[in-house]
């Protein structure tokens, strides 16, 4: 189905008519393979435990999402550029099903071939830069990447450890007119560091560069809102996450289980499962347990955040500025 008419239907259902669950946003890890080893992130993601699906496997995934409201199809890890068939999984995904992005932490951007190719295949860059993908130097170098028609967006982890140097990296984005998605570290129950920013800190660096960076900051004010614990009154699923081999956990890799497996069975079809059912009622009845569920789609949560949102991504996709 055709993206755009996918996104129309998904606001209809969500906002109008306010199903709670209605997934439009899919993180497909496609593989957990990685070349590096961050402090704050799961294991599980680079030490290659989740596997890494076939070729076969990851198109017949890119199947059965098509037809279901995953709107936005984005393609992390691990590292996903590690794997040697991305390009052609990326062009699989890029036929007007989806808005697709690949999440990257830069392991193939010093590839000329690699980028004069990436640029009709995806339509965001997602760029991890920060301290703990140690390569905060490649800010200096960000506005390269016009050259090749690619639309950047920075994703950077804040710590309790960074919060200071974030206006830094801000002002770097915006000269390139590229935007910056500033994501607070999640402390694991087994983390043996802690690295998770105080809420309330985070709030305001990131409201006084709200202000200051409107359109650069991607962050919503639903999203900053949410970190001082401001959550809607009710608790809302619209993203989920896929495994390598096609297994879903529901509702989030955090607290979820797995569902069904993506390889074998449409999306649609999960969805409507008992089992999905019952965790749904489950989840309703323990959302305190899900901040980080509220979090990621604190942004989604209000049609005017929603409104400030879409307006600020599509002006960036049709005028190129942020
Ligand atoms: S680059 Fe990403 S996947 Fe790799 S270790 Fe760091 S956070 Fe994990």
């Amino acid at each position: 189905m055709n993206r755009d008419i996918k996104a129309v239907r998904w606001f209809i259902k969500t906002q109008l008519l306010k199903d709670p669950f209605n997934p439009g946003y899919a993180t497909f890890k496609v593989t957990s393979r990685c070349n590096l080893r961050c402090t704050f992130c799961n294991p599980s993601y680079y030490n290659g435990e989740l596997g890494e699906g076939s070729t076969e496997t990851i198109k017949k995934i890119i199947d059965n999402l098509r037809d279901s409201p995953v709107v936005v199809l984005s393609f992390e890890g691990g590292e996903p550029t590690t794997r040697k068939d991305i390009l052609e999984l990326l062009q699989y995904a890029h036929d007007g099903s989806f808005y697709v992005m690949l999440t990257t932490n830069g392991y193939r951007l010093n590839d000329d071939d690699f980028l004069s190719k990436l640029a009709d295949k995806i339509d965001f860059l997602h760029y991890s830069i920060d301290e703990y993908h140690w390569n905060v130097k490649s800010l200096d170098t960000l506005c390269k990447f016009r050259q090749y028609g690619l639309k950047v967006n920075v994703q950077t982890v804040a710590t309790r450890y960074n919060l200071h140097k974030l206006e830094d990296k801000v002002k770097k984005v915006r000269e390139c007119n590229y935007k910056i998605l500033v994501l607070p570290a999640v402390d694991y129950p087994d983390s043996k560091v802690k690295l998770a920013p105080d809420p309330n800190e985070l709030y305001n660096v990131l409201s006084e560069l709200k202000k200051k960076y409107t359109s650069t900051l991607n962050n919503s004010w639903g999203f900053i809102r949410a970190l001082k614990g401001e959550f809607p009154n009710r608790l809302v699923s619209y993203a989920i996450s896929i495994y390598p081999n096609g297994d879903l956990p529901y509702p989030d890799d955090m607290n979820g289980e797995i569902v069904g497996n993506l390889s074998q069975e449409k999306l649609n079809d999960i969805l409507k499962k008992p089992k999905v059912k019952e965790l749904q009622r489950k989840m309703l009845e323990n959302q305190a347990k899900f901040e980080y569920l509220h979090l990621q789609t604190a942004s989604f949560n209000s049609v005017r955040d929603l409104a400030e949102y879409v307006n600020e991504m599509v002006k960036w996709r049709f005028l190129g500025r942020a």
